[in-house]
This record gives C-alpha cells, sequence and structure tokens, in this order.
C-alpha cells in the first residue's frame, strides 16, 4: 500500500531556497549544517561536497562574524547548492551575507534589534528575493515567555514563533518559513501542530539536539514521522550529535520508510539467524557504504535463506537469497539461471544494483 496516498499534506505557500522550491506540495526536502569553521573554506567546501553527494538538497552553515560571512561568499562561489546563512543578533552580518549570495536566512527578527535594524534586514532580504527562517528553539526562548510559562510550553513556543512573524507581517514580508524545536518529541509535536493551524508559509520541522545517532534517530524519526504522517512539514532537519552525512541519510530513510520521498536503496534483509547462508549483516554494511551515491530508487532484498527469501525477492527490485555455497539471484521479481556464489554476493550485487540503476535513469 502507498502510505502518502492516505497522507493529505497541509496547504502550505510555496517558497524558494536557491532552486529548491519548498511548500505547496513541493517535494520535502532534506537539508543539514556544516560542522566546520566556516572560516575553514576548505574544510567547508568540502563537507558541503560530501552532504551532497550523499543527497543533500540545501545547507545551512553558522554565520557567526563578519569574517565567517566574508568566507560564506568564497564559499558560495565554488559549490552548487542552495546555502542558507544561520545568524543570531547581529543584523549588520545578516545584510552582509545577504550581499554575500546566501540563498535563505535563518534569523528570529526579534532578536536583532530595534525595528530600523529589523527593516534594514528585511530591505535586503526583498532587495536580494532571499527568504528567511523563523527559528524557534526551545533552549533559547524569549525571558519574558519564559517567565509567562514558567518552562518551553508547546504554548510557549508558538507565542515565541508568533512574535517574529509579526515583526515581518509589519514590513510585508512573506517569504517565510518557520520552525518551532523541542529536544522534547511531545513538546516539539503539539507546538507544530498548533503553529499548523496559524499560517500558511512552510514548515521546517525537527527534534532539536536530539542525542547521539541511535537515541536521536529514533526520536527523530517518531517526532518527525508523526508530524509527516500529519501532512505537517514541508522540508526537515535530522538534529544528531553525529556527523551531518548521518543526519542527511536519517531523513532521506524517514522519508522514505514513510513512501513519501523515495530516493536511494531500501534494503531490505534479514536479521539473520543460525540458518543463513552467507554473512548477511556484512553483506548489507559493505553495499549501503558502496551505494550511497545511488539515488534511484529501488527495493533490494538481502535474505540469508530460503525461509523468507523468495517472498521478498518476488516484491524487489534485486533480491539475493541465501543457499549453501551459491545463492539465488532475483530481477524484478525473476528468478536467474546462473547461481552467485556466496563469496562473490557483495561484489555481483554492487554491479547487478548499479546496471539497474542505469536502465531506471535512462529510462527518465
Ligand atoms: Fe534466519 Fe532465514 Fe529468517 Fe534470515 S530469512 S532470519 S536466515 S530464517
Amino acid at each position: 500500500m502507498n502510505i502518502n496516498q492516505c497522507i493529505k499534506r497541509r496547504k502550505s505557500d510555496r517558497i524558494y531556497v536557491g532552486n529548491v522550491p519548498i511548500g505547496n506540495n513541493a517535494p520535502i526536502s532534506v537539508q543539514t549544517m556544516t560542522n566546520t569553521e566556516t572560516t575553514d573554506i576548505t574544510s567547508t567546501i568540502q563537507q558541503i561536497i560530501n552532504l551532497k553527494h550523499v543527497g543533500a538538497d540545501i545547507i545551512r552553515i553558522s554565520i557567526p562574524t563578519m569574517e565567517a560571512a566574508d568566507a560564506f561568499k568564497k564559499i558560495k562561489n565554488q559549490v552548487d547548492i542552495p546555502l542558507i546563512a544561520d545568524i543570531h543578533y547581529n543584523y549588520k552580518i545578516a545584510i552582509k551575507v545577504l550581499n554575500n549570495g546566501a540563498d535563505c536566512l535563518r534569523i528570529n527578527p526579534g532578536n536583532i534589534g530595534n525595528k530600523r535594524k529589523i527593516k534594514q534586514v528585511i530591505d535586503c532580504a526583498k532587495y536580494n528575493n532571499v527568504p528567511i527562517r523563523i527559528g524557534v528553539n526551545s533552549g533559547s526562548l524569549e525571558k519574558d515567555i519564559l517567565e509567562k510559562y514558567k518552562s518551553p510550553t508547546p504554548e510557549a513556543l508558538l507565542e515565541s514563533a508568533m512574535r517574529h512573524i509579526d515583526y515581518l507581517d509589519n514590513f510585508n514580508f512573506d517569504q517565510f518559513k518557520v520552525s518551532v524545536k523541542s529536544s522534547n518529541m511531545y513538546i516539539a509535536v503539539k507546538a507544530y501542530k498548533l503553529l499548523a493551524k496559524q499560517i500558511t508559509q512552510p514548515l521546517h520541522i525537527g527534534i532539536t539536539e536530539s542525542g547521539g545517532f541511535r537515541n536521536g534517530t529514533v526520536k527523530s524519526s517518531i517526532g518527525i514521522g508523526l508530524l509527516l504522517l500529519d501532512g505537517i512539514g514541508d522540508t526537515i532537519r535530522i538534529s544528531l550529535a553525529e556527523n551531518p552525512i548521518e543526519e542527511v541519510k536519517v531523513g532521506f530513510d524517514i522519508l522514505r520508510s514513510l513512501n513519501i520521498r523515495l530516493k536511494g536503496i531500501n534494503f531490505i534483509a534479514c536479521p539473520t539467524c543460525s540458518r543463513q547462508e552467507f554473512d548477511v549483516i556484512k553483506t548489507v554494511k559493505i553495499l549501503e557504504k558502496r551505494l550511497e551515491d545511488v539515488t534511484t530508487p529501488m527495493d533490494v532484498s538481502i535474505i540469508g535463506c530460503s525461509v523468507n527469501g523468495l517472498g521478498e525477492a518476488l516484491t524487489s527490485t534485486i533480491g539475493i537469497t541465501g543457499y549453501r555455497k551459491d545463492s539465488v539471484l532475483y530481477k524484478d521479481g525473476v528468478r536467474q539461471l546462473s547461481r552467485i556464489k556466496n563469496n562473490q554476493i557483495i561484489d555481483e550485487l554492487e554491479k547487478e544494483i548499479r546496471n539497474k540503476s542505469k536502465k531506471l535513469l535512462s529510462l527518465t
């Protein structure tokens, strides 16, 4: 069943971050953030290239200083993926980076000073035709809002977001998206649901500071999954205390698991037991790594024995079912006559998957 057919996405306006559409039924984009020193231009460019390689649609970069804003210009000139500049408090840095080619500004207008400063930033964003993301975070709520609600509740996050949105409204600026993130999944989910009823702009969703790789992946998958199943969310970022490459991979895994956006290989593999005829876990691990550049959507089943192998292979693009010494290959559910020696499964599967990917690409 295509679950996506059951999801009714929230109606939202369309904005563009560079050439990536966000909102109004655009594909849900996956973004992440660099964690190199922005002023270390070589390392930052290399990380951006690596993140693009695994499929990132958009990349955000922290711009804490004027030097970082200068570095941003050089970085932007050498990469071909939309870049969001992340600014806190300093309106001069915001203006500089807008003029240096930012594709989007992450900034909370209420935090950058008086109306004159806010107007200058918004005028510059309008002039450069660049959208803004308001990013409310449970860890940095305004003092008065925290005093009112005693803790960063969903209602507190909503009030903060609406306050920042009012600033943009007052200057007739509607090219923005909003996030209301909390490290508490329940709070984040409720805050997004409240916000979704208040505005028509796209929503950037995520569970902030969700933790290390395993814990953060579980928390993010549940929180983001609940929202997406409710039709809420136009772009996602997974926040992990990990290499940002993993954030991108987890983001696409979530979208693929929900059948929302199919990109890359969906590995179907058994958990293994004493019946396995070849090392399934090692095979999957190696192929996941080797094939991370393949963006063509396809199901690949890697099953250790015939108990479940045939059933999975019949519905997969490519499938292998373990037998003693030589295993059986299936292509589009059709059993192939020649068998694959168990010690050659990894190389043979890689070859088959790449060939299939090329064929599928040539048809599009
Ligand atoms: Fe074990 Fe076979 Fe099931 Fe894999 S498919 S877990 S090898 S019984």
